[in-house]
């Protein structure tokens, strides 16, 4: 992996649900998918079949942009095993331009220049397998 600071960060492996298998099928091809809720218009992550919102399960995929803006973020910098070795990293949620937030990393060589509202954009971390990635987010 050649992202900056991203070389450290492990990629465990993934266990996909019926759920949530297309979204990581999706992100081993380089792509972001989101689902939206067709009757109350809203866009939402983790996948599930129903909206977390209205309840429909009147839901599809949607692919984002991968832009979005750093909404909170903290740097971790103990960890046990494998993530000792990544030290220090940044754990963050990003907003994506679509309106949901996601539970991520944000990989960067210069953990303290990161501010809230920054723009990042998705990079995606192929799995120890092989089988599927992990998207995380840079600094654009
Ligand atoms: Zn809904």
């Amino acid at each position: 992996m050649s992202d900056a600071g991203a070389g450290d960060l492990p990629s465990p492996d993934v266990s996909p649900t019926p759920e949530t298998e297309k979204y990581w099928a999706a992100a081993a091809e380089g792509r972001l998918l989101v689902m939206r809720c067709a009757d109350c218009d809203r866009f939402y992550h983790p996948p599930r079949a129903r909206c977390p919102d209205c309840l429909s399960e009147n839901t599809e995929w949607t692919e984002a942009s991968g832009e979005g803006e750093i909404y909170a973020h903290s740097v971790t910098r103990q960890m046990g095993p494998p993530y000792h070795e990544a030290t220090p990293y940044v754990v963050a949620y990003v907003e994506l331009e679509e309106g949901p937030r996601m539970l991520t990393n944000v990989v960067t060589d210069d953990p303290e220049a990161l501010s809230v509202g920054q723009s990042v954009e998705a990079v995606f971390h192929e799995t120890e397998d092989g089988e599927y990635a992990i998207p995380r987010f840079r600094p654009v």
